[in-house]
């Protein structure tokens, strides 16, 4: 196989994308439809999955709280039934979490961030590395951590506890899954442009008494780039690692922010 063909990502393969109807998680499922994947898509959100099925027939898909272990046993079986066998889980669907000081935050929100961004990559690994180990096609992971998962992130430390936990439940799985040839990375995204971002932005502007365009000119300041990333900037690098040239690649957390040099 040539080198150009090893970047290829190979048709057919069999896809489940979680928090998958919205933002970064719909153009990762996107850009595995335009490879010529299966793809299973899972959300919360009833009317986005609405909306995101209609867009693209082809794609499967159902509504699921992935905070909840029925809902991801459910969901799990059913993208393996309906596209006999699974090569690729991609555990995206997260929140932002609260914006606070420590003090200021409520349980109830620490235990919500825990169960959507944490909970919920055990829940779906549990379920889903059955039929990875049976794949036979590169199968692997990408785990959804972020720059918050390599950076302190002052006032945002439920987000940022979940998001450090994902490299530790990537790293140790990595080495307990290599033997059987399933790969796992971590993607960990920077400041991604759009909506998920604008409101992140006015959230932190208000917890620190700044206006919305100080704030931002604050986020800029403190990557190497100067800009943000793209939510396809993401999905390349979740399809790269799809790949033949991905096939050594593995227990990795991987950056894609522009050089974010502080939170
Ligand atoms: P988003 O809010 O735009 O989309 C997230 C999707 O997940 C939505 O469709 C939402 O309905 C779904 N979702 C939320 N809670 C869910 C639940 N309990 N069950 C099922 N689905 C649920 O967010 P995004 O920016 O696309 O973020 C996707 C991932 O990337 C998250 O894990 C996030 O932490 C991570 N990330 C995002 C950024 C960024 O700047 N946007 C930066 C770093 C990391």
């Amino acid at each position: 196989m040539s080198i150009i063909q090893r970047l290829l990502v190979p048709r057919g393969l069999k896809v489940l994308v979680t928090g998958g109807a919205a933002g970064i998680g719909a153009t990762i499922a996107e850009g595995f439809l335009e490879a010529g994947a299966h793809v299973y898509v899972c959300d919360i959100d009833a009317q986005a999955l609405d909306g995101f099925r209609q867009r693209h027939p082809d794609a499967l898909g159902a509504v699921a709280d992935v905070g909840r272990e029925e809902a991801a046993a459910h969901a799990v079986g059913e993208a393996a039934q309906a596209m006999d066998g699974l090569d690729v889980l991609v555990n995206n669907a997260g929140i932002a979490g609260p914006t606070g000081g420590i003090d200021a935050l409520a349980a109830p929100d620490w235990e919500r961030t825990i169960d959507t961004n944490l909970n919920s990559q055990f829940y779906f690994l549990r379920h889903a590395v059955p039929h990875l180990r049976r794949s036979g096609r590169n199968p692997h992971v990408v785990a959804m951590s972020s720059v918050a998962g390599r950076l302190g992130y002052p006032f945002r430390t439920p987000y940022a506890a979940t998001k450090w936990a994902i490299v530790g439940l990537m790293k140790s799985l990595a080495a307990e899954l290599g033997p059987e040839g399933v790969r796992v990375n971590a993607v960990l995204p920077g400041v991604v442009a759009g909506p998920r971002m604008d409101r992140v932005i006015a959230a932190r502007a208000q917890a620190l008494g700044l206006d919305d365009t100080a704030m931002r000119e604050q986020y800029l300041g403190k990557i190497s780039l100067r800009r943000m990333v793209s939510a396809e900037d993401i999905a390349a690098m979740v399809l790269f690692l799809s790949t033949a040239a991905a096939a050594n690649i593995t227990g990795q957390a991987i950056s894609v922010d522009g050089n974010v040099e502080y939170l």
